[in-house]
């Protein structure tokens, strides 16, 4: 993994999260696990919650730009110029679905920073430094990364003070999941110091079956405080909803997707109350890891 301790020191690690937005990055190597979906529906929830909301598309598959609307023939520029400095945070950003939300698109050219920034010094520094002078303009940015854990992920995990981690109810849930603290923990120890996890979220829970029970039991016991109590169930309408450009809270508002994803967010927006004063939160307790 490409850690360069030569970026250090960060001269303006996150604070208190006060006054700022609070960085959020959704992350897990596994494929499917339901990150992007989580990404809109978290970023669209904030937003009608009052939040003033970015959502960084980091994914070459460019999935929640599509999954919110936005055409990606249409783009000129996206998150790839923006982590190669081509361009100003500024001429990337785009509406989103919903007031409060903007985006910063992704399209397949971002596939190539991997490559390209490789051999780049600051590679791994490059997206904390773009969105830094959009930071203060919003109360969250929401970033989703892609399924692997190459230089862009790791971009993500230096920009953000807090890692959301959504696991599949299913077999093997917690599969590559130690993995992922161990490099969220080297991350934390090499190139971003402030980061933390934010928790742990459960996605595509099906009530029907002993399986979602399982896992759910599982993490909970293996990982105490860790998950989030909203637990996301498995939906058709959560799933339908990109196809339609639209976050669930407009394709389907009183669906139970729709219900949880504005309970994460609530979940949410009271972590970070708890952190800035209010008592100490879920997810400063998690001891050792975040
Ligand atoms: P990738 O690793 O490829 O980026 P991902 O982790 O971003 O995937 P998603 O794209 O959010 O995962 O979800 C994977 C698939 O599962 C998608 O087809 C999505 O619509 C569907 N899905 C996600 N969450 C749910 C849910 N709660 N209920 C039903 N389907 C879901
Ligand atoms: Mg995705």
């Amino acid at each position: 993994m490409p850690l360069d301790e030569a970026d250090l020191p960060r001269e303006e690690a996150p604070e208190d999260g006060t006054g700022r937005a609070r960085v959020i990055s959704i992350s897990n190597q596994k494929g499917g696990v339901g990150k992007t979906t989580t990404a809109i529906n978290l970023s669209a929830c904030l937003a009608s919650l009052g939040g003033r909301v970015l959502m960084v598309d980091m994914d070459p598959q460019g999935n929640a730009t599509s999954g919110v609307g936005i055409e990606k023939s249409q783009i000129e520029a996206c998150a790839y110029e923006l982590l190669m400095g081509e361009v100003t945070g500024e001429s990337v950003i785009r509406p989103g679905p919903v007031d409060g939300m903007d985006v910063v698109p992704s399209t397949l050219d971002l596939a190539a920073a991997e490559i390209e920034l490789a051999s780049e010094l600051s590679r791994e520094n490059r997206l904390r430094k773009a969105i830094l002078p959009l930071v203060p303009r919003y109360d969250f940015v929401i970033i989703d990364c892609p399924p692997a854990l190459g230089l862009l992920t790791i971009n993500c995990l230096a920009a953000a003070a807090e890692a959301l981690i959504p696991i599949q109810c299913e077999y093997y849930a917690l599969e590559g999941l130690v993995y992922l603290f161990g490099t969220i923990q080297r991350i934390k120890q090499h190139v971003n110091p402030a980061l933390r996890i934010a928790g742990v979220l459960l996605t595509m829970f099906d009530v029907r079956t002993n399986l979602s029970k399982d896992v759910e039991s599982e993490v909970r016991r293996e990982y105490p405080q860790m998950a989030f109590r909203t637990v996301i169930p498995r939906s058709v309408r959560l799933s339908e909803a990109p196809a339609y450009g639209k976050p669930i809270i407009m394709y389907e508002p009183g669906s139970k997707g729709a219900i949880a994803y504005v309970e994460l967010a609530k979940e949410v927006v009271q972590s970070g109350k708890e952190r800035a004063g209010e008592g100490p939160g879920r997810v400063d307790r998690l001891g050792g890891i975040g």
